[in-house]
Protein backbone atom coordinates (compact mmCIF):
# COMPACT_ATOMS: atom_id res chain seq x y z
CA UNK A 1 0.00 0.00 0.00
CA UNK A 2 2.80 2.13 -0.61
CA UNK A 3 2.76 4.34 -4.21
CA UNK A 4 -0.47 5.06 -5.84
CA UNK A 5 -1.27 3.37 -8.69
CA UNK A 6 0.61 0.38 -8.11
CA UNK A 7 -0.15 -3.63 -8.55
CA UNK A 8 2.09 -6.21 -6.91
CA UNK A 9 2.45 -9.36 -5.67
CA UNK A 10 4.61 -10.34 -2.51
CA UNK A 11 4.82 -13.60 -0.19
CA UNK A 12 4.70 -14.24 3.58
CA UNK A 13 6.63 -16.94 5.06
CA UNK A 14 5.79 -19.12 7.92
CA UNK A 15 7.50 -21.86 9.76
CA UNK A 16 6.03 -23.54 13.07
CA UNK A 17 5.89 -27.06 13.90
CA UNK A 18 8.06 -28.51 11.57
CA UNK A 19 6.31 -26.92 8.34
CA UNK A 20 7.12 -24.60 6.40
CA UNK A 21 4.17 -22.60 4.35
CA UNK A 22 4.16 -19.43 1.93
CA UNK A 23 0.98 -17.32 1.50
CA UNK A 24 1.27 -14.86 -1.87
CA UNK A 25 -0.80 -11.50 -1.17
CA UNK A 26 -1.78 -8.89 -4.16
CA UNK A 27 -1.83 -5.36 -2.99
CA UNK A 28 -3.23 -3.27 -5.76
CA UNK A 29 -3.56 0.32 -4.83
CA UNK A 30 -5.93 2.90 -6.78
CA UNK A 31 -4.86 6.01 -8.59
CA UNK A 32 -7.83 7.84 -6.52
CA UNK A 33 -7.98 7.81 -2.82
CA UNK A 34 -10.63 5.46 -1.63
CA UNK A 35 -11.34 2.42 0.73
CA UNK A 36 -9.51 -0.56 1.39
CA UNK A 37 -11.20 -4.03 0.67
CA UNK A 38 -9.89 -7.38 1.09
CA UNK A 39 -10.42 -10.24 -0.07
CA UNK A 40 -9.23 -14.13 0.98
CA UNK A 41 -9.85 -17.38 -0.11
CA UNK A 42 -8.85 -20.93 0.29
CA UNK A 43 -8.58 -21.30 4.00
CA UNK A 44 -10.11 -24.74 3.57
CA UNK A 45 -8.03 -26.64 1.18
CA UNK A 46 -11.14 -28.57 -0.54
CA UNK A 47 -12.73 -25.21 -1.53
CA UNK A 48 -11.35 -23.60 -4.64
CA UNK A 49 -13.48 -21.41 -6.75
CA UNK A 50 -12.89 -18.29 -4.42
CA UNK A 51 -8.52 -18.68 -5.91
CA UNK A 52 -10.30 -18.42 -9.41
CA UNK A 53 -12.52 -15.90 -8.91
CA UNK A 54 -9.57 -13.79 -6.91
CA UNK A 55 -6.95 -14.50 -9.80
CA UNK A 56 -10.03 -12.92 -12.54
CA UNK A 57 -10.38 -10.06 -9.96
CA UNK A 58 -7.21 -9.50 -9.29
CA UNK A 59 -6.46 -9.76 -13.64
CA UNK A 60 -9.55 -7.70 -14.41
CA UNK A 61 -8.61 -4.55 -11.79
CA UNK A 62 -6.25 -1.53 -13.17
CA UNK A 63 -4.86 0.85 -10.81
CA UNK A 64 -5.52 3.38 -12.51
CA UNK A 65 -9.33 2.62 -12.69
CA UNK A 66 -9.35 1.44 -8.60
CA UNK A 67 -10.11 4.25 -5.82
CA UNK A 68 -8.90 3.01 -2.79
CA UNK A 69 -7.15 -0.54 -2.34
CA UNK A 70 -7.86 -3.98 -2.80
CA UNK A 71 -5.78 -6.94 -1.15
CA UNK A 72 -6.41 -9.90 -2.42
CA UNK A 73 -4.75 -12.78 -0.41
CA UNK A 74 -5.96 -15.71 -2.97
CA UNK A 75 -5.35 -19.54 -1.22
CA UNK A 76 -4.51 -18.69 2.72
CA UNK A 77 -3.88 -22.08 3.35
CA UNK A 78 -1.33 -23.54 0.26
CA UNK A 79 -0.70 -26.72 2.80
CA UNK A 80 -4.72 -27.80 3.24
CA UNK A 81 -5.02 -27.31 -0.36
CA UNK A 82 -2.13 -28.80 -1.37
CA UNK A 83 -3.38 -31.87 0.58
CA UNK A 84 -7.06 -31.18 -0.52
CA UNK A 85 -8.19 -31.40 3.39
CA UNK A 86 -9.92 -28.20 5.26
CA UNK A 87 -6.93 -27.97 7.74
CA UNK A 88 -3.52 -28.41 7.74
CA UNK A 89 -1.47 -30.27 9.68
CA UNK A 90 -3.76 -33.35 10.33
CA UNK A 91 -4.38 -36.26 12.30
CA UNK A 92 -4.25 -39.08 10.11
CA UNK A 93 -6.88 -41.63 10.53
CA UNK A 94 -4.18 -45.10 10.56
CA UNK A 95 -7.70 -46.94 9.67
CA UNK A 96 -8.31 -46.01 7.34
CA UNK A 97 -5.23 -46.28 5.53
CA UNK A 98 -5.47 -50.06 6.54
CA UNK A 99 -8.40 -50.40 5.06
CA UNK A 100 -6.99 -49.27 1.32
CA UNK A 101 -4.26 -51.99 1.06
CA UNK A 102 -2.66 -51.88 -2.27
CA UNK A 103 -4.70 -48.93 -3.57
CA UNK A 104 -1.95 -46.38 -3.24
CA UNK A 105 -2.63 -44.15 -5.76
CA UNK A 106 -5.86 -43.41 -4.62
CA UNK A 107 -4.35 -41.85 -0.90
CA UNK A 108 -1.83 -40.22 -2.90
CA UNK A 109 -4.78 -38.73 -5.35
CA UNK A 110 -6.95 -38.25 -2.68
CA UNK A 111 -4.91 -38.02 0.89
CA UNK A 112 -8.05 -36.26 2.76
CA UNK A 113 -9.61 -39.38 2.96
CA UNK A 114 -7.65 -40.71 5.31
CA UNK A 115 -7.37 -36.99 7.77
CA UNK A 116 -9.27 -37.61 10.48
CA UNK A 117 -12.96 -36.01 10.56
CA UNK A 118 -12.64 -33.87 13.88
CA UNK A 119 -15.59 -31.20 14.96
CA UNK A 120 -15.18 -28.01 12.71
CA UNK A 121 -15.46 -26.17 16.02
CA UNK A 122 -12.90 -27.81 18.29
CA UNK A 123 -10.57 -28.51 15.36
CA UNK A 124 -7.39 -27.29 15.87
CA UNK A 125 -6.33 -27.19 12.31
CA UNK A 126 -9.00 -25.35 11.21
CA UNK A 127 -8.13 -21.94 10.12
CA UNK A 128 -11.54 -20.65 10.08
CA UNK A 129 -11.22 -20.76 14.01
CA UNK A 130 -8.28 -19.60 14.37
CA UNK A 131 -8.49 -15.86 13.63
CA UNK A 132 -7.00 -12.98 14.16
CA UNK A 133 -4.06 -15.75 14.69
CA UNK A 134 -1.15 -15.50 17.42
CA UNK A 135 2.58 -14.81 16.29
CA UNK A 136 3.75 -17.67 18.62
CA UNK A 137 1.23 -20.25 17.80
CA UNK A 138 0.97 -23.34 15.40
CA UNK A 139 1.23 -22.94 11.93
CA UNK A 140 -2.35 -22.11 11.39
CA UNK A 141 -2.29 -19.59 14.24
CA UNK A 142 0.91 -18.23 13.07
CA UNK A 143 -0.67 -17.67 9.12
CA UNK A 144 -3.49 -16.32 10.14
CA UNK A 145 -1.84 -14.09 12.28
CA UNK A 146 0.38 -13.00 9.40
CA UNK A 147 -2.16 -13.20 6.92
CA UNK A 148 -3.86 -10.72 9.15
CA UNK A 149 -1.11 -8.50 9.41
CA UNK A 150 -0.66 -7.79 5.91
CA UNK A 151 -4.31 -7.71 4.86
CA UNK A 152 -7.00 -7.60 7.22
CA UNK A 153 -5.27 -5.02 9.30
CA UNK A 154 -5.21 -2.66 6.82
CA UNK A 155 -8.87 -3.08 5.46
CA UNK A 156 -12.19 -1.34 5.97
CA UNK A 157 -14.39 -4.23 4.38
CA UNK A 158 -13.73 -8.02 4.24
CA UNK A 159 -14.72 -10.67 2.01
CA UNK A 160 -13.88 -14.30 3.15
CA UNK A 161 -14.48 -16.92 -0.10
CA UNK A 162 -15.74 -20.53 0.76
CA UNK A 163 -17.31 -22.97 -0.91
CA UNK A 164 -19.88 -25.24 0.34
CA UNK A 165 -20.32 -28.95 -0.71
CA UNK A 166 -23.32 -29.08 -3.52
CA UNK A 167 -26.49 -29.40 -2.06
CA UNK A 168 -27.13 -25.87 -1.21
CA UNK A 169 -27.23 -23.05 -3.07
CA UNK A 170 -24.43 -20.24 -2.84
CA UNK A 171 -24.45 -18.17 -0.18
CA UNK A 172 -23.27 -15.56 2.88
CA UNK A 173 -23.00 -15.40 5.61
CA UNK A 174 -22.73 -12.23 8.43
CA UNK A 175 -24.13 -11.38 11.95
CA UNK A 176 -24.34 -7.76 12.07
CA UNK A 177 -27.62 -6.45 10.12
CA UNK A 178 -25.92 -3.47 8.80
CA UNK A 179 -23.70 -5.77 6.92
CA UNK A 180 -27.16 -7.18 4.82
CA UNK A 181 -26.94 -4.36 2.00
CA UNK A 182 -23.86 -5.15 1.27
CA UNK A 183 -23.97 -8.94 1.12
CA UNK A 184 -26.67 -7.70 -1.02
CA UNK A 185 -25.20 -5.70 -3.46
CA UNK A 186 -22.67 -8.55 -3.90
CA UNK A 187 -25.80 -10.39 -5.16
CA UNK A 188 -25.58 -13.94 -3.68
CA UNK A 189 -29.28 -14.79 -3.34
CA UNK A 190 -29.33 -16.14 -0.38
CA UNK A 191 -28.44 -14.71 3.22
CA UNK A 192 -27.49 -16.31 6.73
CA UNK A 193 -28.06 -13.70 9.10
CA UNK A 194 -26.31 -15.70 12.30
CA UNK A 195 -27.21 -14.68 15.76
CA UNK A 196 -23.91 -13.16 17.29
CA UNK A 197 -22.02 -15.25 19.38
CA UNK A 198 -23.59 -18.56 18.71
CA UNK A 199 -24.55 -19.20 15.44
CA UNK A 200 -21.18 -17.77 14.49
CA UNK A 201 -18.34 -19.30 16.19
CA UNK A 202 -15.11 -16.93 17.47
CA UNK A 203 -11.92 -17.04 15.67
CA UNK A 204 -14.27 -16.81 11.92
CA UNK A 205 -12.22 -14.58 10.12
CA UNK A 206 -15.62 -12.37 9.36
CA UNK A 207 -16.52 -12.22 13.33
CA UNK A 208 -13.18 -11.63 14.07
CA UNK A 209 -13.01 -8.74 11.57
CA UNK A 210 -16.63 -7.37 12.69
CA UNK A 211 -14.91 -7.44 16.28
CA UNK A 212 -12.15 -5.20 14.66
CA UNK A 213 -14.09 -2.75 13.78
CA UNK A 214 -14.50 -3.99 10.05
CA UNK A 215 -17.39 -4.80 7.72
CA UNK A 216 -17.45 -7.97 6.91
CA UNK A 217 -19.30 -11.28 5.65
CA UNK A 218 -18.50 -14.33 4.35
CA UNK A 219 -19.27 -16.54 0.82
CA UNK A 220 -20.33 -19.80 0.08
CA UNK A 221 -19.54 -21.14 -3.54
CA UNK A 222 -20.42 -24.77 -4.40
CA UNK A 223 -18.83 -27.02 -4.67
CA UNK A 224 -16.03 -28.69 -3.04
CA UNK A 225 -13.03 -30.30 -4.85
CA UNK A 226 -14.01 -29.13 -8.34
CA UNK A 227 -14.46 -25.71 -9.92
CA UNK A 228 -17.84 -25.03 -11.56
CA UNK A 229 -16.97 -22.42 -13.58
CA UNK A 230 -20.45 -20.59 -13.75
CA UNK A 231 -19.94 -20.32 -9.83
CA UNK A 232 -16.51 -18.76 -10.58
CA UNK A 233 -17.86 -16.31 -13.74
CA UNK A 234 -21.07 -15.35 -10.93
CA UNK A 235 -18.39 -15.09 -8.42
CA UNK A 236 -16.27 -12.67 -10.22
CA UNK A 237 -19.96 -10.80 -11.37
CA UNK A 238 -20.41 -10.71 -7.83
CA UNK A 239 -17.10 -8.82 -6.31
CA UNK A 240 -17.15 -6.10 -9.36
CA UNK A 241 -20.35 -5.31 -7.98
CA UNK A 242 -19.66 -4.76 -4.88
CA UNK A 243 -16.58 -2.55 -5.84
CA UNK A 244 -19.37 -0.53 -7.73
CA UNK A 245 -21.16 -0.32 -4.96
CA UNK A 246 -18.52 0.71 -2.68
CA UNK A 247 -17.53 3.88 -5.24
CA UNK A 248 -13.92 1.53 -5.85
CA UNK A 249 -15.06 1.20 -10.11
CA UNK A 250 -16.90 2.72 -12.19
CA UNK A 251 -20.33 1.38 -13.15
CA UNK A 252 -19.90 -0.99 -16.03
CA UNK A 253 -22.08 -1.85 -18.78
CA UNK A 254 -21.38 -5.23 -19.23
CA UNK A 255 -21.66 -6.16 -15.54
CA UNK A 256 -25.16 -7.87 -14.60
CA UNK A 257 -27.11 -6.30 -12.38
CA UNK A 258 -27.51 -8.56 -8.64
CA UNK A 259 -30.15 -11.03 -8.91
CA UNK A 260 -33.64 -9.37 -7.93
CA UNK A 261 -34.35 -12.06 -6.13
CA UNK A 262 -32.52 -12.09 -2.61
CA UNK A 263 -33.54 -13.77 0.36
CA UNK A 264 -32.12 -13.52 4.34
CA UNK A 265 -32.92 -16.61 7.06
CA UNK A 266 -31.23 -18.15 9.44
CA UNK A 267 -30.58 -21.14 11.16
CA UNK A 268 -33.51 -20.14 13.88
CA UNK A 269 -36.01 -19.53 11.04
CA UNK A 270 -38.97 -22.53 10.79
CA UNK A 271 -37.43 -24.96 8.70
CA UNK A 272 -38.53 -28.21 7.29
CA UNK A 273 -37.04 -31.33 5.91
CA UNK A 274 -37.94 -33.94 3.30
CA UNK A 275 -36.57 -37.57 3.72
CA UNK A 276 -36.29 -40.24 1.19
CA UNK A 277 -38.78 -43.94 2.54
CA UNK A 278 -37.01 -45.86 -0.09
CA UNK A 279 -33.92 -46.11 -2.46
CA UNK A 280 -33.76 -44.74 -5.89
CA UNK A 281 -32.64 -41.87 -8.09
CA UNK A 282 -33.93 -38.50 -6.25
CA UNK A 283 -34.77 -35.67 -9.13
CA UNK A 284 -35.38 -32.36 -8.96
CA UNK A 285 -38.83 -30.86 -10.19
CA UNK A 286 -38.31 -27.52 -9.72
CA UNK A 287 -34.72 -25.58 -9.20
CA UNK A 288 -33.29 -24.32 -6.08
CA UNK A 289 -34.07 -20.76 -4.97
CA UNK A 290 -37.58 -21.91 -5.64
CA UNK A 291 -40.48 -20.46 -3.68
CA UNK A 292 -42.71 -23.20 -3.08
CA UNK A 293 -45.96 -23.52 -1.69
CA UNK A 294 -47.08 -26.45 0.68
CA UNK A 295 -48.06 -30.09 -0.99
CA UNK A 296 -45.85 -28.82 -4.21
CA UNK A 297 -44.22 -31.22 -6.10
CA UNK A 298 -40.40 -30.65 -5.31
CA UNK A 299 -38.72 -33.69 -6.03
CA UNK A 300 -39.21 -37.41 -7.43
CA UNK A 301 -37.76 -40.60 -6.60
CA UNK A 302 -37.06 -43.00 -9.76
CA UNK A 303 -37.35 -46.58 -8.85
CA UNK A 304 -34.19 -48.04 -10.36
CA UNK A 305 -36.21 -51.01 -11.73
CA UNK A 306 -38.53 -50.10 -13.38
CA UNK A 307 -36.77 -46.56 -14.45
CA UNK A 308 -39.86 -44.54 -13.39
CA UNK A 309 -40.92 -42.52 -11.02
CA UNK A 310 -42.08 -44.58 -7.92
CA UNK A 311 -42.74 -41.50 -5.69
CA UNK A 312 -43.43 -37.99 -5.58
CA UNK A 313 -41.42 -35.58 -2.91
CA UNK A 314 -44.61 -32.36 -1.72
CA UNK A 315 -42.89 -29.08 0.49
CA UNK A 316 -43.93 -29.78 3.97
CA UNK A 317 -44.52 -25.79 4.01
CA UNK A 318 -44.61 -23.02 2.05
CA UNK A 319 -40.97 -21.61 1.87
CA UNK A 320 -37.84 -21.45 -0.29
CA UNK A 321 -36.10 -24.53 -1.39
CA UNK A 322 -32.51 -24.64 -0.12
CA UNK A 323 -30.99 -28.17 -0.51
CA UNK A 324 -31.40 -30.67 -3.41
CA UNK A 325 -30.11 -34.46 -3.39
CA UNK A 326 -26.68 -34.97 -1.91
CA UNK A 327 -24.20 -33.67 -0.30
CA UNK A 328 -22.32 -35.68 -3.03
CA UNK A 329 -24.96 -38.44 -4.84
CA UNK A 330 -28.37 -38.02 -6.50
CA UNK A 331 -28.85 -41.71 -5.63
CA UNK A 332 -30.58 -41.78 -2.00
CA UNK A 333 -31.59 -44.80 0.53
CA UNK A 334 -33.91 -44.55 3.00
CA UNK A 335 -33.71 -42.27 5.96
CA UNK A 336 -31.18 -39.56 3.66
CA UNK A 337 -32.08 -35.91 3.53
CA UNK A 338 -33.29 -35.20 -0.11
CA UNK A 339 -34.77 -31.52 0.31
CA UNK A 340 -34.81 -28.38 2.87
CA UNK A 341 -37.64 -25.93 2.62
CA UNK A 342 -36.90 -22.99 5.00
CA UNK A 343 -39.10 -19.91 5.90
CA UNK A 344 -37.24 -17.31 4.04
CA UNK A 345 -38.02 -13.13 4.03
CA UNK A 346 -37.41 -11.54 0.42
CA UNK A 347 -34.96 -8.81 0.74
CA UNK A 348 -34.80 -6.02 -2.29
CA UNK A 349 -31.14 -5.14 -3.14
CA UNK A 350 -30.16 -1.79 -2.31
CA UNK A 351 -29.57 1.52 -4.35
CA UNK A 352 -26.53 2.90 -4.41
CA UNK A 353 -26.74 6.29 -2.68
CA UNK A 354 -25.64 8.84 -5.88
CA UNK A 355 -22.63 10.06 -5.79
CA UNK A 356 -21.64 9.30 -1.65
CA UNK A 357 -20.17 6.84 -0.31
CA UNK A 358 -22.49 3.92 0.73
CA UNK A 359 -24.15 4.24 3.91
CA UNK A 360 -22.24 1.37 5.62
CA UNK A 361 -18.86 2.80 5.14
CA UNK A 362 -19.76 5.84 6.93
CA UNK A 363 -17.34 6.24 9.54
CA UNK A 364 -15.52 3.11 9.51
CA UNK A 365 -12.24 3.43 7.67
ZN1 LIG B 1 -14.58 -23.15 4.07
Amino acid sequence: MKSRGSKRRHSVRIAAQGYKTSVGIHDITGAKPGPTLALVSGQHGGEWNGIEILRRVVAAIKPSALAGCLIVVPCANPEATKLMNEGFPVDWDIEALRETPGDSHSLLRYPWAACKTVNRDNDPYNMNRKWPGKPDGTLVQQTAHAIWAKAVAHADYVVDFHCYSDFWPHGAYLHRKQVVPLAAAFGIGLIWHLRKGEDDPAGMLHVAAERAGKTAFTVEFTPQRRLDYGEVAFGVEATLRLMVYLNMIEEQATLPAAPDRQYIVNWQQKTAYVKADAMGLAVMSVPLMSEVEKGEEIGRLVDLNRGASSHIFRSPMKGLLIRRPGPRYDIVHRGDTVFQVIDAKRISVPKRPAGGKPAESAGRS
